[in-house]
C-alpha cells in the first residue's frame, strides 16, 4: 500500500500542533467530539431539508469507548462521514479546513476560530496517541475506507468495512511516561469527566458504556461487572438553560468549545427574550483582539440557530460594525428553518433581534465601565479603537450611541476618564475641552502647550490613537463644550495679543520669506522653554495630516500651519537682532527655525541638505 505524505509545510504544522498549540492535552477530546458534532450538524441540515433522506432523530449521536487491553480510545459518530477523496484531503493537509469548505460550496458564512481555520483541531489526538485510524462511510456512498497515521511520516488510505454512514476515530494511545499520564484516558470515570466539562452542551447525545460493579442477587458479597449504555451530556444547549444552573466555568469552556477566541471571555451576557418574539443569546465580550481584527480579512457575526438547529454560522446582521468584537450564539423558535440569507437580511424579527442586542451591549459595557473600570479599561484598550471608528463612521449617525463608552488619559487626573468626567471636573470658567494629540502619553506631558493650559487649571486628554482626533471632530462638542486643540494656532486664553503687536513688523517678514510653507507666523508666550513651535488653524491638524498622508488619496492633504514664535526666548534676541543688522542671516535663522519646528512635529524636512548646510553655516 502506498504511504501518502501529509502536503506541504504540514509536516512543521503537525510537529507544532503536536508538541505545542496546546498546552493543555486533555482538550484533544473536545477536537473530536466537535467534530463528530460538526459531521452531524452538516447531516441534519441536508436531512431537514431534503425529503428524500430518512429522518430519523436517534440515529444522530456520537459514542465513546474504551478498550483497556488494546489501549485504544475510539469515538464514533452517525455524521455526514468522508468518501475518500475527503479523507485525503481533509485529513491530509492540515490547515485545511474541511469545515470551511463546506460553508463555502453551502453559502453559509466561515467561521473565524483559528483552530477552525487553521484546519488543526483533529491533530491534537496525535497529542495523546501513537497511532490515529478513522474509519469512515460518507453520506450517499457504499463504500467505506480507512485512513490511518502515526504522525509526521505519512498516511495510509484502503477500503473497509462499516456498516452505516458516520465515522470511527480510533486513538491507540502513548504509552505511559513519568511525565505523562496517558492512561488517565482509558479510565471511564475520567473521560465521562471531561465530556462533562468541555462537551456538556453538543446538542447529540454522547454515549458511552459504563461498566459498574454490582453485587448479584441472592449471593451475599459477590459482584458482577455490568455494562450499561449512558448518555453523559446534557444535550440542553447552553443558551437554553437558566442563568441559575450555569457557573462561570460553564460559560468560559463553551466559548472554548466553540472557538470563539484562545482567550477567556472578559464578560458574557445571556439573554433570555420570552415576548412576541422568543429567542435566547449567549454573547461574549472577547478579552483580546483577534490577530486579524482589525483587517478586512476579519468577519464579524453570531451563530445562529432556528429551534436548536444551527441556519448560519455567522450572521453578519445582528451585530453593528461598531461592536464586531462581540462573539456567540442566537437560537430562535421563530425563525423559519429554510430562510435564506437575502431574506435574513431583510427579516423585521432578525432586525428587533439586532436591536435589542446590540441595545443589552451597550448597557452591559456601560455597567463596566461604571462599576469595574479596570475590566473597562482592559476591554477599551483590545476594542476601543472600534467604538472609534463607530463614532467615526458613516458620518457619525451612531455618534450618540456611543460618545459615553469612550475614555481618554486625563493629564490632570493620570489615569482613564471618560468624557463626562471631563466636563463635570471642569472649573467654571472653562469654555473648551482640551486635548492634544501626539505618539506617546510621555511624550504629550513634555509637550510646553500641555503645561501651558494645565497651569491654567485646566485639564487635557491625551489623543495617542490616530483616530482619535478624527473621532473628535465627528463628535465636534460634549455637553455644549467645544473640543480645542492645544496645538491650534488660536488657543488663546489671554495674553497672546501683545506679543504679537509688538513684532508684528518682524512676523510679517518671516512669512514673507517662508512663502506657501506657513499660513501665518505669529509670536506666543506659552512655549516656555521651546523658542518655536507649529500649531494648525482651521480643521484640519498637524496629526491629521500625518494620518492622511499614510492613506492612498491623502498625500495631498496639508494643514493650514502657523509657526509660532516664544518672544520670551533667548533665541527671540538674536532673531531680532539679525533683523535689524543683516537680514541674509535672519532669512537663514527664519529658515532653521522653520525646519526645527518640523522636526518637532516629527514631520518630514523638505530639503535635509538645505538644512544642514545651513546649520555648518551658521556655526
Ligand atoms: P476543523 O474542524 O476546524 O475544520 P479539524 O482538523 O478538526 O478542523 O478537522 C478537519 C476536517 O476533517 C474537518 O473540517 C472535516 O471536514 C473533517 N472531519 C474531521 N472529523 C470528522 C468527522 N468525525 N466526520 C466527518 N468529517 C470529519
Ligand atoms: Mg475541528
Amino acid at each position: 500500500m502506498e504511504k501518502r505524505q501529509f502536503k506541504a509545510e504540514s509536516k512543521r504544522l503537525l510537529d507544532l500542533v503536536i508538541n505545542s498549540i496546546y498546552s493543555n492535552k486533555e482538550i484533544f477530546l473536545r477536537e473530536l467530539i466537535s467534530n463528530a458534532s460538526d459531521a452531524l450538524d452538516k447531516m441534519y441540515y441536508k436531512a431537514l431539508r431534503d425529503k428524500d433522506i430518512a429522518f430519523n432523530k436517534d440515529d444522530f449521536y456520537i459514542k465513546v469507548s474504551i478498550d483497556k487491553d488494546k489501549r485504544t480510545l475510539t469515538v464514533e459518530d452517525t455524521g455526514i462521514g468522508m468518501t475518500e477523496e475527503e479523507l485525503d484531503t481533509n485529513l491530509g493537509t492540515i490547515a485545511k479546513s474541511g469545515s470551511f469548505a463546506f460553508k463555502q460550496d453551502n453559502e453559509l458564512s466561515d467561521e473565524i476560530d483559528i483552530i477552525g481555520q487553521f484546519g488543526v483541531g483533529f491533530y491534537s489526538a496525535f497529542m495523546v496517541a501513537d497511532q490515529v485510524t478513522v474509519i469512515s462511510k460518507a453520506h450517499g456512498s457504499d463504500k467505506a475506507y480507512k485512513w490511518e497515521s502515526r504522525g509526521v511520516d505519512g498516511y495510509t488510505i484502503e477500503p473497509a468495512e462499516r456498516k452505516e454512514r458516520g465515522t470511527t476515530i480510533i486513538l491507540k494511545l502513548k504509552e505511559n511516561r513519568e511525565d505523562e499520564d496517558y492512561d488517565q484516558y482509558l479510565d471511564q470515570y475520567r473521560i465521562k469527566a471531561l465530556i462533562k466539562k468541555h462537551s456538556d452542551f453538543i446538542r447529540y447525545p454522547i454515549k458511552m458504556d459504563m461498566v459498574s460493579r454490582k453485587p448479584i442477587e441472592g449471593k451475599e458479597g459477590e459482584y458482577e461487572e455490568v455494562v450499561e449504555e449512558k448518555i453523559i451530556n446534557s444535550m440542553v444547549p447552553i443558551w437554553r438553560k437558566n442563568k441559575n444552573e450555569l457557573t462561570e466555568e460553564d460559560y468560559k469552556n463553551f466559548y472554548a468549545e466553540k472557538h470563539f477566541g484562545f482567550d477567556e471571555p472578559l464578560k458574557h451576557i445571556h439573554l433570555s427574550v420570552d415576548g412576541t418574539l422568543r429567542y435566547d443569546a449567549i454573547l461574549y465580550i472577547p478579552k483580546e483582539a483577534p490577530y486579524d481584527f482589525y483587517t478586512k480579512e476579519y468577519e464579524k457575526g453570531l451563530e445562529l440557530y432556528s429551534s436548536g438547529v444551527l441556519i448560519m454560522e455567522k450572521c453578519p446582521d445582528l451585530l453593528p460594525d461598531y461592536f464586531s468584537f462581540v462573539k456567540g450564539v442566537v437560537d430562535s423558535e421563530d425563525l423559519s428553518l429554510n430562510i435564506s440569507r437575502e431574506m435574513l437580511q431583510h427579516d423585521r424579527q432578525l432586525k428587533l433581534m439586532a436591536n435589542r442586542i446590540k441595545d443589552k451591549i451597550k448597557d452591559e459595557l456601560s455597567k463596566m465601565l461604571k462599576n469595574e473600570r479596570d475590566k473597562y479599561e482592559e476591554f477599551f484598550k483590545a476594542f476601543g479603537q472600534q467604538l472609534k471608528y463607530g463614532i467615526y463612521a458613516n458620518f457619525g449617525v451612531n455618534k450618540d450611541e456611543l460618545k459615553d463608552l469612550l475614555i481618554f488619559y486625563s493629564a490632570k487626573e493620570e489615569k482613564m476618564i471618560t468624557l463626562k468626567e471631563y466636563v463635570d471636573s471642569m472649573p467654571k470658567e472653562q469654555e473648551n475641552i482640551y486635548y492634544a494629540t501626539g505618539e506617546t502619553i510621555e511624550r504629550l506631558e513634555r509637550l510646553p502647550q500641555v503645561n501651558f493650559v494645565k497651569e491654567k487649571g485646566y485639564d487635557v486628554l491625551f489623543f495617542t490613537d490616530y483616530i482619535d482626533e478624527f473621532a473628535i471632530k465627528m463628535l465636534h462638542e460634549y455637553e455644549g463644550k467645544k473640543f480645542k486643540s492645544v496645538l491650534s494656532s488660536d488657543l488663546e486664553l489671554g495674553e497672546e495679543k501683545e506679543a504679537n503687536e509688538d513684532y508684528k513688523e518682524i512676523f510679517d517678514y518671516m512669512k514673507e520669506h517662508l512663502k506657501e510653507r506657513v499660513k501665518a507666523v505669529k509670536g506666543t508666550r506659552k512655549l516656555q522653554d521651546h523658542p518655536v513651535y507649529l500649531t494648525s488653524e482651521g480643521e484640519l491638524s498637524i496629526e491629521m495630516e500625518k494620518v492622511l498622508s499614510q492613506m492612498p488619496d491623502g498625500a495631498h492633504i496639508k494643514a493650514d500651519k502657523v509657526l509660532e514664535v516664544n518672544t520670551n526666548h533667548k533665541v527671540f534676541e538674536k532673531l531680532k537682532d539679525a533683523y535689524e543688522k543683516d537680514k541674509d542671516k535672519f532669512k537663514l535663522l527664519t529658515d532653521l527655525l522653520y525646519n526645527q519646528a518640523l522636526l518637532i512635529e516629527g514631520l518630514p524636512l523638505e530639503d535635509p541638505v538645505e538644512f544642514s548646510n545651513n546649520i555648518w553655516q551658521l556655526l
